[in-house]
């Protein structure tokens, strides 16, 4: 016996009574993104392996561990990407869009991580990344965590998340920084995992972000970087506070809060539930002022988010959250093959006049009591039913499938009207 093929580990099928809640968060930033300003740019998928390991680190778990990388027929190195803002930045430059201008823009879609799946962990995940290019002063950064606020307040989930906040200062002000760490890691090497030993030298600030709760400890008694802040920084920082403060929004100064990827400086932030267990970040972002030029381009400042879309999906879900869009209103059950017939035509001048009715009409036959059940099982409101006697009689019968309502017969010229009038309430947006 074959075997049944299945899905690539950690790669999720995301089933028709799931993706109502996508296309729900999709619609709903799509709208708010376009209300401020930012345009959808499209990606490909795939990059240069190159392009990955210049923006994000060699020293980070993405680049080290976590990408899909292969030799095309080519024998070019490619790697479907693990995250959206280096391609973005590359088109940026590759395109002319950075060079001495303003741009907001967004995307989404599809990221690879070759990580130990669980609950909120997939190998391929979705995010809404948002990019601001050209802007170096505080205020764009209050703009993107309001932005990222205004998503979050829309689809109420302002009350399960916190804002957590720091600043990473600039690269000069990091390597002083970074000289304190390795001292003071360095005076404690039998505390450090293997991967923080790795690193002591090479990134120590990511010791910081260690995931291992035998290391929480030492890294809570690590120097902060917050009081090692070069001035600048430290101004732009207060700066931002007071955005968020005049804008009533609330936030926590985490000073452990580093981020995976290197390319960041200055301000960091993470949106953070802790209704979904460990993996309890469902946005996260900052400041990255130095990767427009490690890539090529002209130093241009620029700072964006990225939205974990599966975990913001769970946290939905897991505040109860009802979402259905997709059944149909209306069901047409249609008897014999002359029944079939006109009820085609119907159905489609129905779609003509009512083109956001959700009309499902039967196909595949059946007898009149098999296609009443699935009328029921599709969650449709009512029934239209078209026998040899109402053909006969040019009329349609509706029958109500959740009210308990009396049946009734229509004429065929009243139906649309009839349609109309009942679901004119909760027409489609
Ligand atoms: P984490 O600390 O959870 O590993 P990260 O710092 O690697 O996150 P980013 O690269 O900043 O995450 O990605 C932004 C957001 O994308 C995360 O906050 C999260 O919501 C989501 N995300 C990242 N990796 C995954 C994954 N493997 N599966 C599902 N969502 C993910
Ligand atoms: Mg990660």
């Amino acid at each position: 016996m074959s075997r049944n093929i299945q899905a690539v580990r950690g790669m999720n099928d995301i089933l028709p009574d799931q993706t109502p809640y996508w296309q729900y968060l999709e619609r709903v930033w799509q709208e708010i993104l376009s209300a401020w300003g930012y345009r959808e740019i499209r990606l490909p998928i795939l990059e240069k392996t190159e392009l990955f390991k210049r923006s994000i680190g060699e020293v980070t778990d993405i680049v080290e561990k976590e990408m899909y990388t292969f030799t095309d027929r080519n024998g070019d190195s490619l790697t479907l990407r693990p995250e959206g803002t280096a391609g973005c930045v590359r088109a940026g430059i590759e395109h002319g869009l950075l060079y001495n201008q303003v741009q907001r823009l967004w995307y989404q879609g599809p990221m690879f991580r070759h990580e130990r799946p669980q609950k909120g962990r997939y190998r391929q995940f979705h995010q809404l990344g948002v990019e601001a290019f050209g802007m170096a002063g505080p205020d764009i950064d209050a703009e993107l965590i309001l932005l990222s606020a205004r998503i979050l307040e829309r689809i109420g989930l302002a009350d399960t998340t916190v804002l957590q906040i720091n600043s990473l200062g600039s690269p000069e002000s990091r390597s002083s920084y970074r000289e304190l760490l390795v001292d003071y890691f360095s005076g404690h090497l039998d505390e450090l995992d293997e991967d923080s030993r790795r690193r002591l030298h090479s990134n120590p600030l990511r010791i910081l972000d260690s995931k291992n709760p035998r290391m929480q400890v030492l890294v809570e008694q690590a120097p902060r970087l917050m009081e090692h802040l070069d001035s600048e920084s430290r101004e732009h920082f207060q700066r931002l506070l007071a955005y968020l403060d005049d804008a009533g929004v609330s936030y926590q100064v985490n000073p452990r809060l580093v981020r995976g990827l290197d390319y960041y400086s200055k301000t960091v932030f993470e949106w953070v539930t802790d209704q979904l267990g460990a993996q309890g970040t469902v946005c996260a972002g900052g400041r990255f002022d130095s990767l427009v030029g490690q890539l090529g381009g002209k130093p241009t400042p620029a700072a964006g988010f990225a939205i974990g879309m599966e975990r913001l999906v769970a946290l939905l879900m897991d505040v109860g959250r009802q979402i259905n869009m997709t059944e149909p209103q209306v069901y047409m059950v249609v008897v014999g093959e002359a029944a079939e017939r006109q009820g085609m035509l119907i159905a489609g001048q129905l779609r003509n006049i009512l083109p956001g009715l959700r009309l499902q009409l039967n196909c595949g036959g059946g007898s009149f009591k098999s296609q009443l059940k699935r009328a029921d099982k599709s969650g449709a409101e009512l029934a239209l039913i078209l026998g040899e006697n109402e053909l006969a009689e040019n009329r349609v019968a509706v029958k109500p499938l959740r009210s308990g309502g009396e049946q009734l017969m229509l004429e065929r010229d009243q139906i649309s009207e009839y349609l109309e009038t009942k679901f004119s309430q909760n027409k489609r947006s």
